[in-house]
């Protein structure tokens, strides 16, 4: 009986016996606490019913707890280097699938449709690598794949993006399409001792699950999404100033914005970390409504 993966020995013992070096270009820092491995589970409150995406398996340390307590586990794994040595520690589980793709070029519909009972509960959780956390985030919710929730570790500077109120520094286009769509939870923060190698940065473990609100939605993510980041492409600019930018500067188009944000009564000085979340949809809805 071995000890588990994510034990600071073994794992020192798979990278030593493979000669790995963990790849600063993939982001891999290896989780060798199994408190907060376990932790990171719990947050996922995962069941035998329960199938589970991981993205960057590593060496397989979160993958093998998620397979103890999950139905089947699809672990998503750029690096080729790294699948004879998930072979090797994940041999003892039957529910662990492997698939040797970059997760932000895969076809989750289609792969996920292949593998997994349509009618169980779906869920994320990963340790994200750390250079592309955005785009992962930004895809999973675009995805037509639909998540029963999301718990991922990230950079918590990163999180506090995601979970930040308008106003403030940190607030910005990710806070207001994340929000949108999710509750936003911290659940709690590790430390860079966690690891090998050591991450610069401390990280957090997020979460996130659907909203099921009454609230108007955007008339479709991806232009939401655009337009969203426009608004917030000169963060010192006022709305008005960003609002051209996106939309011209002719008099037609200064015209509607004038009276989309009378309208709303949105100040046209404002600054957009101001405006709330629930005022960019509708913002977006209304410049769709007249044509732009
Ligand atoms: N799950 C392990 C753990 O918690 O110890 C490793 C996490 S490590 C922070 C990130 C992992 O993501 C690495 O194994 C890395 O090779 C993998 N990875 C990096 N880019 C990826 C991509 N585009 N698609 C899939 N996996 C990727």
């Amino acid at each position: 009986d071995y000890p588990e993966i994510a034990s600071p020995a073994r794992t020192q013992a798979i990278l030593n016996r493979y000669r790995l070096s963990a790849k600063k270009s993939l982001g891999q820092n290896f989780l060798v606490d199994l408190n907060i491995l376990k932790k990171i589970v719990e947050t996922a409150n995962l069941t035998k019913n329960d199938n589970v995406i991981e993205i960057g398996p590593g060496i397989g340390g979160l993958t093998e707890q998620l397979a103890k307590v999950a139905n089947q586990v699809l672990a998503f794994e750029i690096d080729q280097n790294l699948l004879p040595v998930l072979a090797e520690t994940l041999a003892p589980y039957d529910n662990i699938e492997i698939i040797n793709q970059d997760i932000l070029k895969a076809n989750l519909p289609e792969i996920v449709g292949q593998k997994l009972t349509p009618d169980q509960p779906l869920k994320v959780v990963a340790n994200l690598p750390y250079y592309i956390t955005t785009p992962i985030v930004m895809d999973l919710l675009a995805n037509p794949v639909k998540f029963d929730s999301i718990v991922v570790m990230m950079q918590k500077e990163v999180a506090d993006r995601l979970n930040a109120v308008p106003g403030t520094k940190a607030y910005g286009s990710l806070s207001v399409i994340v929000q949108q769509q999710n509750e936003v939870e911290i659940s709690f923060i590790v430390p860079k001792t966690a690891f090998i190698p050591q991450p610069k940065v401390d990280s957090a473990i997020v979460r996130l699950s659907q909203k099921s609100s009454g609230d108007e939605q955007p008339f479709n993510h991806k232009r939401f999404v655009g337009f969203v980041r426009g608004c917030f492409m000169h963060q010192r600019k006022t709305l008005w100033n960003n609002l051209l930018g996106i939309f011209g500067k002719e008099p037609p188009a200064k015209a509607h914005i004038k009276s989309i944000l009378a309208d709303l009564a949105i100040d046209p000085t404002d600054r957009p970390e101001q405006l709330a979340v629930q005022q960019f949809v509708s913002l977006a809805n209304a410049f769709h409504k007249v044509g732009l």
